[in-house]
């Protein structure tokens, strides 16, 4: 095959309809097994003369064609170093996204935190307002497993973090180690979920968590860790199989890498490759946001960062503005609640979920962009030689 450098090509597979998308009625996205190897590429993008900087790419067939099932998909094939370029080639919901008129939807990460996350749930409960929660797994201890548990089953979307909010997760590193240790952080969450939603009491999601950890430290090396993959997923189809779960009893479907890291971060191109690679063969959606609260902001004083007026007028002025809002389990509750008293009225509000902005960029929701994307896990492939 001869190689062909591109230097700026746009795709626009058009027919969102045509591929059997299940959003127009057709049959649902073909699943890993359907979809068999990927095909040859066709083409190698270039945005300069560093033989690094290539990736290959499918034109008609499969690939394009599967991963158009949920939307016509645009490929840039020019690299500028924005994440915009990125964004076109990894599903998910990022800061450019327009967002349908009135829709916020409310994300809190690095929960469970004990009272916090409760007091949180009840000031949802009682605007009756789902969110979602993005978890760190290492935070569902004995004591706060209980709270997974509730989130789900008061209608709340969990999301998953990571492990242990490595915020250094995505740094390059030689081989395959950043791929495989970023699909640890978020297989090992997604197994301690399930522990704790299998969970009889107590006691019991502690043996549980330690059986998926297994000889795992609760902060190991990347390269340690990345060679755990394969063990880590026995370890944990041994517990779904002990509980006769068979599956997973709530498969996370949106990711958010700790700090926001690559996008957020001063991280080059391999970064984002083993990242999107990683999301991919879990099939795992990023939520990027639009807004954010100062409940973290590390240039604020404690006081500031716990202001409630603050809190509720920032609640406030981006629900009005719509789109995906990132919080804090931390955040000040009474700033909270009182957002959601000012907000109770407003009709041109709507508390929508993360599926919602999904459906309304790419006609399908999270789980069945999912399934196509780990389908094809493997899709970016940097530096591939095509001769
Ligand atoms: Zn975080």
């Amino acid at each position: 095959m001869t190689r062909r450098r591109i230097s700026s090509l746009w795709w626009v597979v058009v027919g969102a309809c045509s591929a059997g998308s299940v959003a127009c009625g057709g049959t649902p996205p073909p699943s890993a097994a359907q979809v068999g190897p990927p095909p040859e590429p066709v083409a190698v993008f270039s945005w300069d003369d560093d033989p690094r900087h290539r990736v290959a790419a499918w034109d008609t067939s499969e690939r394009l064609s599967v991963l158009s099932v949920c939307r016509p998909l645009r490929a840039r094939g020019v690299w500028s170093g924005r994440s915009g370029d990125v964004e076109a080639w990894m599903p998910g919901l990022y800061p450019t996204d327009p967002v349908p008129d009135g829709h916020t939807v409310w994300t809190f990460d690095d929960g469970p935190m004990g009272w916090r996350t409760e007091g949180l749930l009840d000031v949802l409960a009682d605007a009756d307002v789902r969110a979602s929660f993005f978890v760190v797994g290492l935070n569902i201890d004995p004591s706060d497993y209980g709270l997974v548990q509730r989130v789900v089953a008061e209608g709340h979307t969990l999301a998953n973090h990571g492990f242990n909010h490595d915020g250094y997760m995505v740094a390059e590193r030689s081989g395959d180690v950043t791929r495989e240790y970023v699909v640890w952080q978020y297989a090992v969450t997604q197994a301690v979920v399930d522990a704790a939603l299998l969970a009889r009491d107590r006691d019991d999601f502690a043996a549980l968590r330690a059986a998926v950890l297994g000889p795992m430290s609760t902060r190991p090396r990347a390269v340690d860790a990345a060679a755990d993959v394969p063990a880590l997923w026995q370890r944990h189809q041994a517990l779904l199989d002990e509980r006769n779960a068979g599956v997973s009893p709530y498969p996370m479907r949106w990711a958010r890498p700790p700090g926001g890291a690559p996008w957020f971060g001063r991280w080059g191109l391999a970064s984002y490759v083993a990242y999107a690679e990683a999301c991919a063969a879990l099939g795992l959606i990023n939520a990027y946001w639009h807004h954010q609260t100062d409940d973290s902001n590390p240039n604020l004083t404690p006081e500031e960062r716990a202001d409630v007026g603050r809190m509720r007028d920032q609640l406030v002025r981006a629900s009005r503005t719509g789109g995906v809002l990132l919080a804090h389990d931390r955040i000040a509750v009474n700033g909270v609640r009182q957002a959601l008293w000012s907000l109770g009225g407003d009709e041109r509000v709507v508390f929508a979920q993360l599926d919602d902005l999904l459906v309304a960029k790419y006609g399908c929701d999270a789980t069945d962009l999912g399934d196509v994307v780990r389908g094809h896990s493997g899709w970016w492939q940097p530096a591939l030689a095509v001769d």
